[in-house]
C-alpha cells in the first residue's frame, strides 16, 4: 500500500509541479507515492460551472460554495477512505513535523486548496475536515500549502530518500533546531571548520552537536523547548 494523495483544486494543473523533480519526482515515477489532481469546477453550477458566491452578511470576496465542494469530494473519495481530509486554512492547526510523520506512515491524504475568501463552513463540518495552515499569514490558495505539506510527507516515505538517510537528527526531532553543518574546503576565507569534527572522535562529536543544538535552539526557539 503506497502513500496516496488526492488533491481537490481549482488549479489541478499546478500539480505535481515542484514535485514532480528530485527526490520526490523519482519516488512519484517508480511508485513509491501516488498523485491525483481533480477539477473542483467540474462539478460547478450552471453553463459557467460557478463555484463560488458571494458572502453571506456581505463584505468583500467570495466564498467556494459548500454544494459544489462536497459533490466535488463526494465524486473524489469512497466512503470507506480511511485517509484524513485535509483543508488548508490559515485558521487550521499549525502544520509540524509530528502530524507530517504521523500523515506519512498512513495511507495518504485528500487535500482541498481554498481560494478566495475560503469555503462555506458548513462542507467544514459536514464532511469532517481538517484544518491545516502552514504558517501565519495569507496566500492567495491553497495549492502551494498542499505541495509544502506534501513535500514533508513524501521525503518521509520509506525509500524516497535512500537508505542511510534516516530523517533522525534534523530539525524538530527531538525537539530540537539541528547543529550548524561544514563541509570541505577545512579553511575558507579565514575560518576553519570546528576542531572537534576533524578530530575523529565521534563521542566527543556527538556530545558538540548536541550542545550546538540546544544552544541555536535556546537562541531563535526557545518556544520549542518549552513543549
Ligand atoms: N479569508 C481567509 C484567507 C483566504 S486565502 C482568512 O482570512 O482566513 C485563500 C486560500 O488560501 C485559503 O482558503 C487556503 O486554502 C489557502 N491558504 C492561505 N493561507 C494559508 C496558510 N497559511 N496555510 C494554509 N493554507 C492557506
Amino acid at each position: 500500500m503506497v502513500f496516496r494523495a488526492t488533491i481537490l483544486s481549482l488549479y489541478p494543473e499546478m500539480f505535481p509541479g515542484p514535485l514532480g523533480v528530485s527526490l520526490a519526482g523519482e519516488g512519484l515515477k517508480t511508485g513509491l507515492w501516488s498523485l491525483e489532481s481533480r477539477q473542483i469546477r467540474e462539478h460547478g453550477l450552471g453553463r459557467h460551472r460557478a463555484v463560488d458566491d458571494t458572502p453571506a452578511g456581505g463584505g468583500p470576496g467570495m466564498v467556494i460554495r459548500c454544494d459544489v465542494l462536497a459533490a466535488a469530494l463526494d465524486a473524489a473519495v469512497k466512503a470507506d477512505d480511511a485517509r484524513p481530509r485535509l483543508l488548508m486554512s490559515p485558521r487550521g492547526q499549525p502544520l509540524r513535523q509530528a502530524r507530517v510523520r504521523e500523515l506519512a506512515a498512513g495511507p495518504g491524504a485528500i487535500i482541498i486548496c481554498g481560494r478566495f475568501e475560503g469555503v462555506d463552513q458548513r462542507v467544514i463540518e459536514a464532511r469532517g475536515l481538517e484544518e491545516v495552515s502552514i504558517g501565519d499569514y495569507v496566500l492567495s490558495g491553497g495549492e502551494i500549502a498542499a505541495m509544502v505539506l506534501l513535500d514533508a510527507c513524501v521525503r518521509l516515505i520509506p525509500g524516497v530518500m535512500g537508505k542511510d538517510h534516516s530523517g533522525d537528527e534534523e530539525s524538530f526531532e527531538g525537539g530540537l533546531l539541528e547543529y550548524p553543518h561544514y563541509t570541505r574546503p577545512r579553511d575558507w576565507e579565514g575560518h576553519s571548520i570546528p576542531d572537534v569534527l576533524t578530530g575523529g572522535n565521534h563521542a566527543e562529536i556527538a556530545r558538540w552537536r548536541r550542545a550546538e543544538a540546544e544552544r541555536i535552539t535556546h537562541e531563535r526557539r526557545p518556544d520549542l523547548l518549552k513543549g
